[in-house]
């Protein structure tokens, strides 16, 4: 058993006084409030839920600030998705090994604890690559969600793989052995979940066969990102990718939608009513013009929402969510849009990211509450621009850019102090970071 004392702490009814949280192996067993200190405590100022990241691509972090100029053409996601193509052609598990390790070290520091990795990068050897993200998680101490992708076609109506899409493929038994592989070295940090990368990648059948099998199991899918996808989804199947979901799958709170940037009142009222999670990813959707989400519409409706790093351009949960905010505010000439009528932007928006992430990452975590995984952050004490405890979460996303977390904890270890994670290869990620510049 382990111990700490909060001077102050975030519950799930709200800010609490002289919190003492008792907790063995990776799971929170007591949290008393108003209690006194005890000579075994660890004693820390701040405590807050960690923050969970409900989509990553990690291999996607070493093309942050190459993909920033043009070449005699107007450029969009699909021009982008080129250059992505070329790095990801480039990835073995080595290398993806070494990415891994920058960028969830980059994460705990920052304040993710979790994170939900969208995985396609199936080649040279499907289990080697999804083990080099399984044991640079380890590394790192960060929760994990592997999220093997299945990615079958090129397009809507069985389209063939081009090019390097082709490293992205596995036949269907491939893949569902690939997910058993998996099993093994899941624990209560390394869960497991399942993807079919999107629509357009998986054709429809094969997407019912494929859920079937794999039962309770999340389910993650790329959708309506794009005005282009949902032109194509239209022109194929006569319904927006939101409506072919729906009237073809049993989509549940176990499943999360990433995106949905581009919904009309009958998508959100689906995906309201079954539960599922939206996954937003507010700078990669700016970084590549996707789209504004229907925010204030989906909260209307009490829909379920949380914040992705996506590309990992960036790396900050608080400036995913200032974004988010600011993307609304711009769209609506309006202030304050996610807190609604009544409340706080920061406090709405954080639990909107606490709440909504058990059920697709397979893991509790977010509450400061029996039976969750001792997964927080201690905040800074000294940076200024956290003052006065009723406006901390107002402040955490909208008080400027210093890092506001001292202390990471996963699982009940401390993973990442002052902005610094505590296992990390700097070297080795320059040294790979050089050896790509050179074979581009
Ligand atoms: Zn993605």
């Amino acid at each position: 058993m382990a111990s700490l004392f909060a001077e102050n702490a975030y519950l799930p009814m709200g800010w609490a006084s002289n919190v003492r949280i008792e907790w063995e192996d990776s799971e929170i067993l007591r949290v008393t409030p108003q209690s006194a200190p005890q000579p075994e405590d660890s004693r820390v100022e701040t405590l807050v839920p960690a923050i969970p990241n409900l989509h990553s691509h990690a291999f996607q972090r070493v093309l942050a600030g190459l993909a920033e100029s043009t070449q005699g053409k107007e450029d969009d996601f699909w021009t982008w998705r080129e250059a992505m193509y070329a790095v990801a052609a480039w990835i073995n598990p080595e290398r993806l090994y070494t990415i891994a390790i920058q960028l969830y070290g980059e994460m705990v520091a920052a304040g993710y604890n979790h994170v939900a990795e969208f995985h396609y990068l199936h080649q040279p050897h499907p289990l080697e690559m999804s083990l080099a993200l399984i044991q640079a998680a380890k590394d790192v101490g960060i929760g994990l969600t592997l999220l093997p992708v299945l990615y079958q076609q090129g397009g809507f109506g069985r389209q063939a793989l081009q090019g390097p899409q082709k490293g992205f493929f596995l036949e269907t038994d491939e893949y569902l052995r690939l997910i058993e592989d998996l099993r093994a070295p899941c624990n209560q940090q390394i869960r497991l979940g399942w993807a079919p990368h999107s629509l357009r990648a998986v054709d429809t059948l094969t997407l019912q066969a494929v859920s079937a099998s794999l039962g309770p199991l999340p389910c993650h899918i790329h959708i309506s990102e794009q005005m282009k996808e949902v032109e194509q989804c239209l022109a194929s199947y006569d319904h927006r990718p939101v409506q072919w979901l729906y009237k073809h799958m049993d989509v549940s709170a176990k499943w999360c939608l990433v995106h949905a940037t581009h919904l009309v009142a009958d998508e959100i009222q689906a995906i309201t009513s079954s539960g599922a999670t939206v996954a937003l990813c507010p700078t990669t959707e700016a970084n590549l013009g996707d789209g504004f989400f229907s925010l204030e519409a989906f909260q209307k409706l009490n829909g379920r929402w949380g914040i992705g790093s996506d590309s990992n351009s960036s790396v900050s949960p608080f400036e995913e969510l200032r974004w988010l905010e600011y993307g609304q505010r711009l769209l609506h000439r309006k202030r304050n849009i996610a807190a609604g009528k009544h409340g706080s932007s920061g406090t709405r928006l954080l639990n909107g990211c606490w709440t909504s992430a058990s059920a697709v990452l397979d893991r509790k975590v977010g509450r400061l509450e029996v039976g969750y995984q001792a997964d927080w952050l201690v905040l800074d004490s000294q940076n200024p621009n956290l003052f006065q405890h009723a406006h901390l979460l107002d402040a955490l996303v909208f008080n400027g850019n210093r890092n506001p977390v001292l202390e990471s904890w996963v699982s009940g270890r401390l993973v990442a102090q002052k902005g610094e994670a505590n296992y990390q290869d700097p070297n080795a990620f320059r040294q790979l970071l050089h050896d790509l510049r050179g074979a581009l």
